[in-house]
């Protein structure tokens, strides 16, 4: 159940950034979650939606991006993957380097003052 701790965190931020912003609402939030994270969105949201009731994010939406693997092979260029790789998953031989998706921040929130 780590999407809870996740949840928690994000209306945390949210929550303080609308009373430093003295917001009468939070209206959305938007995440990115590098696919790494293994964080189910639609559990998130859940967890989220219930968490946030009776606060100043109640029925907020929010939006989550997820951010691919990136993998830059010498012979084929860069892509994106869905899951850990040392060999490019194109060409299948060839040895890349692969970065990103592991993120986990908050793009963007939308309060109404
Ligand atoms: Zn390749």
């Amino acid at each position: 159940m780590h999407e809870l701790g996740i949840a928690n965190e994000t209306l945390d931020v949210a929550l303080s950034e609308a009373h430093r912003h003295a917001a009468k609402k939070v209206t959305a939030i938007r995440l990115c979650v590098g696919v790494l994270r293994a964080v189910e969105p639609g559990n998130l949201s859940f967890l989220f939606e219930h968490l946030a009731r009776g606060t100043l994010a109640e029925g907020a939406r929010l939006d989550i991006e997820e951010e691919a693997i990136r993998v830059a092979c010498p012979a084929c260029g860069d892509m994106e993957a869905d899951s850990f790789t040392s060999v490019c998953p194109r060409c299948k031989g060839t040895p890349v380097t692969a970065s990103g998706g592991d993120s986990l921040s908050i793009l963007s929130i939308e309060i109404d003052i």
